[in-house]
């Protein structure tokens, strides 16, 4: 097994990865609100843990990643206040509030397709689990900690803080918070303004509630998570992760959900990637900068000179640590669209290499050292630029090799072959788009070649050889050889 390090957000260091029930890893992140188009913002989260998903099952573990859908209980301003934007959305649409929950959790999962992005094992929907998220406010109330204000059940943090810290996760200081808010307190049915919801009562025009002993409503959004993270990963699961942008509330308010319903902590090691910026600002609607994933694989927006392919995005998001920022600009797209590139015609060119009795030095060195330099830049924390970095390396060198400037032995290239594939394929889930685009073409070509069969079988048919003739000798034309057979028609592209 692999010694793999990982920050942990918890305790801002990063910490050998040791799993709790070895080799049975549990890893939750939070997934999408699905009420509008997948944008950029979902594309880093999603291949973050994809390539962690990835690692850990190949050096050997077995992994249940349950990556949620949120499809209630996601307000517009903060976790208490505002509409639910699915909610919202459904009332100008004239639509049922699931038809807008299940059309987008499609788009979502055509656009991870898109990018290589792994199904997790499970992917459980919030209004799937309103039973489970009822019970964990109930452990709550019963632990004292919660409260009971007009039909709604708000988290009492003050009261929490006083026996463990609330501000564990985000070092915020519950003191600060409540100066800061100060003149805001009193104004509704909270006790403290750092308080939040965990059961909301529905107002009259609210469509998606609930039965529960404390009204008709629904579960404020923190509790999906901790209920079911621990339905399907246990009360003490290995790695909580998600955007940094959660950290605060979201992370801060689960793992006091946790505490204060089973009395320690779920998670072990919490991972955060950080955010994207487009052209050095936050994305935002009101910015117009706002880039769905679609219209990157289009080029269909006015900040984009061009369309970027799906594995230029996985490529460019790979090319920066997940813990660090990345902004994207159309001269970094491009220049992550030619390192793609650079990398697939290597790999492409290792079939074509020839092998000579024994390696040169260099070459030599570079074979036996590029699984090792790989593995160990992603047990430093899923060092993916450093992997990138040690594979552009061999692709200096299969350029070489190409050009028969240097030499290699049947046993170096076939590890030199079988690493770079391991990693660019397998491990950070890359695919050689130009061979998917070939393959849809041929069948296209295959589609159009049957139906003029067709055409032909037709003309026989009706005797009218002079047509039939006429399409057998146009396909030879075009390079298809085209063979009468008792069996039927065969044909092939003559190359
Ligand atoms: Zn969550």
């Amino acid at each position: 097994m692999q010694d793999l390090v990982i920050y942990n957000t918890l305790h801002r260091q990063k910490e050998l990865f040791q799993p709790i029930a070895a080799p049975n890893v549990g890893m939750y992140v939070c997934g999408p609100t699905v009420y509008g188009d997948p944008h950029l913002g979902h594309a880093r989260p999603a291949i973050t843990f994809d390539i962690l998903f990835r690692y850990l099952k190949h050096i050997g573990y077995k992994v249940r990643y349950v990556r949620n859908i949120t499809d209630v209980g996601h307000l517009e301003h903060d976790a208490d206040e505002g509409d639910d934007k699915i909610e919202k959305k459904a009332r100008l649409e004239q639509l049922e509030p699931m038809e807008i929950a299940q059309y987008y959790t499609n788009r979502y999962h055509d656009a991870m397709r898109s990018l290589n992005v792994l199904p997790p094992s499970i992917e459980p929907h919030a209004t799937g689990h309103i039973i489970e998220q009822e019970e964990l406010v109930r452990q709550i109330l019963d632990n004292g900690y919660a409260y009971e204000s007009n039909g709604s059940i708000y988290f009492d943090v003050e009261k929490y803080n006083k026996d463990h810290r609330y501000g564990v996760l985000s070092g915020r200081n519950l003191s600060d918070m409540v100066n800061n808010s100060r003149e805001l307190a009193g104004v509704n049915e909270k006790r403290n303004q750092a308080d939040f919801a965990l059961w909301k009562r529905a107002m009259p025009e609210h469509i998606m509630r609930w039965p529960s002993p404390w009204s008709d409503g629904f579960p404020g959004w923190h509790c999906e998570c901790t209920a079911m993270g621990r339905k399907y990963l246990g009360s003490h699961f290995d790695i909580h992760g998600g955007g940094m942008d959660l950290v605060f509330p979201h992370h801060e308010c689960e793992i006091a959900q946790a505490v204060a319903s089973q009395g320690d902590e779920m998670v072990k090691y919490w991972m955060h990637n950080n955010m994207i910026t487009i052209n050095g600002q936050k994305m935002g609607k009101s910015l117009g900068n706002f880039i769905t994933l679609e219209q990157f694989f289009t080029g269909s927006h006015q900040t984009l000179t061009q369309a970027y392919s799906p594995m230029t995005i996985r490529f460019f998001i790979l090319s920066a640590h997940y813990r660090g920022t990345v902004d994207f600009s159309n001269e970094a797209l491009q220049a992550a669209e030619k390192g793609y590139e650079r990398l697939m015609n290597s790999l492409e060119d290792l079939a074509h290499i020839q092998t000579a009795a024994a390696s040169d030095e260099n070459t030599k060195k570079l074979a036996g050292n590029l699984r090792q330099k790989c593995y160990e830049a992603m047990n430093d924390d899923l060092m993916t630029p450093a992997v990138i970095s040690a594979l552009f390396e061999a692709c200096h060198s299969v350029n070489l090799l190409i050009d028969h400037k240097a030499q290699i032995s049947t046993d170096d290239l076939k590890e030199l072959t079988e690493t770079m594939n391991l990693f660019a394929f397998d491990i950070l889930g890359l695919r050689n788009e130009r061979s998917a685009n070939n393959d849809a073409r041929e069948e296209a070509y295959g589609k159009v070649v049957e139906m003029v069969l067709d055409l032909r079988a037709k003309a026989k048919a009706e005797k009218n050889w002079a047509v039939s003739d006429q399409i057998r000798d146009s396909l030879a034309a075009a390079g298809f050889q085209v063979k009468d057979t008792k069996d039927g028609v065969t044909w092939k592209l003559d190359r």
